[in-house]
């Protein structure tokens, strides 16, 4: 091969890279020098300290310089293997070495040869014993032992030795990696270049370069997500939002209306929702807090200030079974204010039955006048037709409904917020489009979301670090604990015992079934196999219902409605299926193969029940007795703050599971450094200072680079 070798040139043109290892490394996406380059080590072992053999200390591990005095094969009858015996001497002592089946050896090392040897010694009647240890010839320039050695992720044939062996030619070669960070960065943060830190990381010249190589790695990969981050949001900082204006008095009557009190975290919620919505950028902000911690009455409050100053609101739920219960709860706290609610989805649209008045000027007293009733609606697709049109004249305020509303082509008067349950359940596509529902003078709408699923407080400063946050960490008073326990197989029978009874005492009961895979045929049976097992073999005398995400939404609505109007006792479900509904009268969540489930999504289905004023209790049931097992479902049984556990799923699960839907585009970011929270503020100060004096797109490596964190948990 003449050409010069560049980061272009593809592996197979280098020496000792057949169409074998082509294959092997093209399973790694590494197709081009540069690839290679960039595949870095996972860890790094320090053999940069040679032992003398008289100070070595079985048993430890250790790495040893000296001469050959012997080397053979011989073959253990016994034990059906070829056993390599080597003595090596220092000049302080002597110390056997030896390899399993690797009669091969004798080949690269012979009797008199200089060499390093590096790996876990033993104690053998009274001698000392390498077993098995990594061996290199002395040399000038030592690629394996007798320095600090980079261990790389190694897959099938293809193990580290290979790829220092390689990876070392190259690194002699290229010298250049585009820097692609702010010089005023590097400056700031007492960074190395990145081609210094690519040498580093592959060879490093001794462990305080290690430490900076590693240092620079982690800096970088943190800092873009956060330049990432922080740029969408600048860029959404520079549209225009409509500025709502807070009308205290209103918000008294609001509050007065409920009959409870609102906790300290609500108020807190509704005062920084209120403050966004008064300015004239859009708000993007995230409403945070356990199922039933009170979220839909803080947007309420929001939507109704929205509604007194004239605009519209669009609530998007991602069920229709949720879009109604939204639209139920919204009209009864809205109505009495004279705010019209509307639903849309893909299979219902009703109208308000309030009578409609001017958009800008909502008086409180307009009160219930129902004129348009339900019974009065004629075909659902008229009845869709005439809320276009009221969205459309301004005569509908609120319009909660499904995705289904994403699909129409709605014109609004004037909208101004829109607010999305659960917004990760719905894709990215849908998403942006419903950013694109601005209003007709080019503003773009407050945007909250709200979700139950409690993220990591890294999490929030880092991947969500362009959304403002509100939590609610506080329950409405007078709420229980729920009761959780671990059941063992031998254990099941007393749990049934116990639901029967309370069920008698007319309690009802959840059973989540696992989790199969992705495959919904799998679920739909595993789901049926369990209803048929429990209503045929356990609860004979009871009324079970199933019910899951094959099933048409009319037949889910009406097995969601029996249940909750206690016409069932126990409800079968799989895990897709959106079991949100407020049932206050079920006490006991069962969940089967909980061990098959992320912390932070048992923690959701325990949500379900406790919302009444009984006692309740969870169930999880496993077979797997494995420690880590054991020890994740306690973690679940001690605790009910959902950060807290939502930590420890990240801890144990790793940002991609935890993050789940919501992770579209994430690059591989170490689960470490997303829990760093030091590391979390360095950069993020770093890329604000940055992005204060300077556009992203004038440093196009850095633009590039960010590219690829584009749609990372955004809500656009
Ligand atoms: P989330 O949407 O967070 O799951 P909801 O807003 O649906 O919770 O509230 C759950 C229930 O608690 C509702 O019935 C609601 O009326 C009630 N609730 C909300 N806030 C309070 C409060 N501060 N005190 C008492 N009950 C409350
Ligand atoms: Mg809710």
């Amino acid at each position: 091969m003449n050409s010069p070798i560049t980061l272009k040139t593809t592996v197979s043109q280098l020496q000792g890279v057949g169409s074998v290892y082509q294959k092997k490394l093209e399973k790694l996406h590494v197709d081009t020098v540069e690839d290679l380059l960039l595949y870095l080590p996972r860890t790094w072992e320090d053999f940069s300290k040679i032992t003398e053999i008289a100070k070595v200390r079985p048993p430890g591990t250790y790495c040893i310089q000296g001469n050959i005095w012997s080397i053979g094969n011989k073959r253990s009858v016994r034990r059906r293997m070829s056993i390599t015996e080597a003595i090596i001497a220092d000049k302080t002592g002597t110390m056997k070495a030896v390899w399993f089946n690797q009669p091969f050896l004798i080949k690269n090392m012979k009797q008199g040869d200089e060499i390093l040897l590096a790996g876990r010694v033993e104690n053998e009647y009274g001698k000392i014993l390498m077993k098995s240890p990594a061996y290199e010839k002395k040399s000038d320039e030592q690629t394996h032992l007798g320095k600090i050695v980079p261990t790389y992720k190694e897959t099938d044939g293809l193990s580290s030795r290979w790829l220092r062996y390689q990876i070392t030619k190259l690194v002699k070669i290229i010298y250049s990696f585009k820097e692609y960070l702010p010089a005023d960065v590097i400056k700031n943060q007492s960074l190395i270049s990145y081609s210094a830190m690519i040498r580093q990381l592959h060879f490093p010249d001794n462990s305080y370069q290690l430490e900076k190589a590693i240092d620079r790695l982690n800096f970088d990969e943190m800092f873009l997500l956060q330049v990432a981050v922080q740029n969408q949001r600048k860029t959404l900082d520079k549209n225009r939002a409509i500025s709502v204006q807070f009308n205290e008095e209103l918000s008294k009557e609001f509050v007065k209306s409920l009959g409870f009190t609102l906790t300290t975290a609500q108020k807190k919620s509704i005062w920084e929702i209120i403050k966004d919505l008064e300015k004239p950028t859009p708000m993007n902000r995230l409403l945070e807090g356990d199922v039933g911690s009170g979220k839909t009455v803080v947007s309420a409050m929001a939507t109704l200030m929205v509604a007194r100053n004239g605009f519209q609101t669009v609530f998007l739920a991602p069920t229709e079974i949720l879009a109604k219960q939204h639209y139920e709860s919204l009209k009864k706290m809205l109505e009495p204010f004279g705010v019209r609610v509307a639903l849309l989805t893909g299979k219902k649209a009703l109208l308000p039955s309030v009578i409609p008045a001017p958009p800008s000027v909502i008086p409180a007293e307009a009160g219930i006048q129902s004129s348009l009733k339900e019974e009065n609606v004629k075909s659902k697709k008229s009845v869709e037709a005439e809320v276009l049109k009221q969205a459309k004249e301004g005569e509908i305020q609120v319009l909660v409904g499904t995705h289904a509303v994403l699909k129409e082509d709605i014109d609004f008067w004037s909208l101004a917020f829109v607010i999305v349950d659960e917004q990760h359940r719905f894709g990215v596509g849908q998403r942006a489009k419903l950013r694109q529902k601005s209003g007709s003078d080019g503003t773009m709408p407050h945007f909250l979301s709200m979700s139950a699923t409690p993220i990591p407080r890294t999490l929030t400063l880092s991947v969500y670090g362009d959304l403002d946050i509100s939590v609610i960490d506080e329950m409405p008073p007078g709420r229980k604990k729920v009761a959780t326990f671990v059941i063992p197989p031998e254990k099941k029978e007393d749990s049934y015992e116990f639901i029967r009874q309370t069920v008698k005492k007319g309690r009802q009961v959840f059973v989540i079934c696992p989790l199969i895979d992705d495959s919904e045929n799998m679920e739909l049976r595993s789901v049926t196999a369990e209803y048929e097992r429990l209503s045929r073999m356990v609860f004979t005398d009871l009324k079970i219902a199933m019910i899951h995400g094959k099933m048409r939404p009319e037949e889910k609505e009406r097995i969601m409605s029996d249940f909750a109007t206690g016409k069932t006792n126990i409800l079968v479900s799989t895990s897709l299926v959106e079991v949100g509904v407020d049932v206050p009268n079920a006490t006991i969540m069962i969940i089967e193969g909980a061990d098959r489930f992320g912390l932070a999504q048992l923690h959701q289905f325990r949500g379900r029940v406790g919302r009444g004023k009984y006692q309740s209790y969870c169930f999880l049931f496993t077979d797997n007795q494995s420690e880590t097992v054991q020890k994740r479902l306690d973690a679940i049984t001690k605790t009910n703050d959902g950060f807290k556990i939502a930590e420890k799923d990240l801890e144990i699960r790793g940002p991609g599971e935890v993050l789940g839907e919501r992770q579209h585009g994430l690059p591989d970011i170490k689960t470490q450094n997303l829990m760093n929270v030091e590391l979390i503020k360095r950069t993020k100060t770093e890329a604000k200072n940055f992005l204060k004096k300077n556009e992203v797109n004038d440093f196009p490596l850095l633009a590039e680079k960010i590219s690829k964190y584009d749609g990372v948990a955004n809500l656009e």
